[in-house]
């Protein structure tokens, strides 16, 4: 559900009030439901690569309404800029201006997706000048476009071409409601794998995942979309959740697994339940999480340990765990959820963000281990998801979290898992290690 505030101002006289107030007038945003069209209007494919061309043949395959060049006036879903050419900083001023010229025409919920090379792999500082151009050039825009539209971008490694599975798979997502609340932000497709799924309608089924801390929130939101896109779910909680997980668990048509994570022999639990009732396991998300928050101060050692083991210490056993086991290999998926205060940090939340931050570090060195396995870990980093953990924020730093965002909004659970979702798809075999924001590009931080 969308906040009162924002269904207030989106329309009639509540619009007009806003408009004149110069108050927030945050969008209803395009979230995506089965069977919903990629994208709303044609989509315009600029850049003059082989790689741009190739592109939008794909992109004329899939049935979608393609401009090569732009129409005066026309309205349009998307605006896919190709810049995976660039040689120096020079390069920009003509397509970027190009597309400039259609961003007027971006119809509500549209799209900006840059295409280009991440500037770590540069051979040349011009190179990387060029590169890292795009990253603060989309992220600038990002914060220009109105109405629920959104910008984002996607790094190929050198090897990686703009059809690549993983290439288009991001695509996919960022052009379809999956990503309303995703603003401002790259993903990196460092390898040439991933495979489509033979039905874009249930991308996750035949694969067995497990989700952390699903009894509520966005733990439960992850459940449901996972079910959704065709997977069998294991919902794992705290014994003292016990009735709540039983009921999401009923709802998704999954099993109940009581467990307090922070266990010892957690990682056993979990897969001797998932070995026991379908013989292996695809996806495990964790998820589960607490806040205990305080001033570094006035922290004692009870909030500091119990954030630090639940959030990470739990994570790193339960992988450790899986990945000795025989039956978490056939292209296993991790995806843990972050936070944007392990990023930007966060003042009373020094215990949270060295969680968090912990979750980021891992992640990224345990993909390696994971790539060994022809499988990825990633991680998803919410920024102010509408949850109960944000309801109990007193009602001032509340709507000032929530509003401080390019969106103007907070977001919801299933963005969050729309986000993850995709992660764990076997279309997304070619991003492994990276972090994904889903914060509405909230204004604090990267
Ligand atoms: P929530 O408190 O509503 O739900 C968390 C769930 O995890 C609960 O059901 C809880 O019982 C379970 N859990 C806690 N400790 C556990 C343990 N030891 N073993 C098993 N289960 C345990 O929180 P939420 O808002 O849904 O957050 C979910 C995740 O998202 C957390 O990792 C949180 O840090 C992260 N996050 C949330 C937000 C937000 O705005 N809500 C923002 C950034 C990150």
């Amino acid at each position: 559900m969308t906040d009162s505030y924002t269904r207030l101002v989106s329309q009639g006289l509540g619009k007009d009030l806003a408009k004149r107030l110069g108050l927030p007038q945050p969008a209803v945003l395009r979230r995506y439901t089965p069977g919903q069209a990629l994208v709303t209007g044609p989509v315009l494919v600029q850049g003059s690569t082989a790689g741009a061309d190739e592109l939008a043949a794909t992109l004329l395959s899939w049935n979608l309404d393609v401009r090569r060049h732009a129409v005066p006036r026309e309205k349009l879903g998307a605006i896919i800029l190709v810049l995976d050419g660039l040689t120096t900083p020079e390069d920009l001023e003509k397509p970027v201006l190009s597309a400039a010229s259609s961003l007027r025409d971006l119809g509500p919920s549209a799209r900006f997706i840059s295409i280009s090379r991440p500037a770590a792999e540069a051979g040349s500082p011009a190179v990387a000048a060029a590169r890292q151009g795009v990253d603060g050039f989309v992220r600038s825009l990002a914060k220009e476009l109105r109405a629920g539209a959104t910008a984002n971008g996607i790094l190929l490694s050198s090897t990686v071409g703009t059809t690549s599975p993983s290439a288009l798979a991001a695509l996919r997502f960022f052009l379809s409601g999956r990503s309303a609340f995703v603003d401002g932000q790259f993903l990196t497709v460092s390898t040439a794998e991933g495979t489509m799924p033979a039905d874009v309608q249930k991308p996750l089924a035949g694969k067995v995942a497990v989700v952390t801390g699903a009894a509520r929130g966005i733990g439960a939101a992850i459940t449901r979309t996972l079910h959704r896109d065709g997977a069998t779910l294991i919902l794992v909680d705290v014994p003292a959740a016990g009735d709540h997980l039983a009921a999401v668990a009923n709802e998704v048509h999954g099993t109940a697994l009581q467990l307090d994570i922070s266990r010892t022999d957690a990682g056993q639990r979990i897969l001797g339940h998932a070995v026991q009732r379908h013989g292996h396991l695809d996806i495990l998300v964790h998820n589960a999480g607490i806040t205990r928050d305080k001033l570094l101060a006035n922290m004692d050692h009870a909030r500091w340990n119990s954030v630090l083991n639940i959030n990470i210490a739990a994570q790193l056993r339960i992988n450790d765990a899986l990945l000795a086991s025989e039956h978490f290999r056939n292209a296993p998926r991790i995806v843990s959820v972050a936070s944007t205060s392990g990023i930007a940090g966060n003042r009373g939340q020094t215990n949270y963000a060295a969680s968090k931050g912990g979750v980021m570090g891992m992640v990224r060195a345990t993909a390696p281990l994971l790539a060994a396995r022809g499988g990825t870990i990633n991680a998803v980093a919410p920024g102010f998801i509408e949850t109960e953990m944000t309801a109990r924020i007193p009602f001032a730093v509340r709507e000032v979290g929530r509003r401080l965002n390019a969106l103007q909004q907070g977001g919801l659970p299933s963005d969050v898992a729309e986000a993850i979702a995709f992660l764990a798809s076997d279309a997304a075999g070619g991003i492994n290690g990276d972090i994904l924001r889903v914060c509405g590009q909230n204004l604090v931080g990267a």
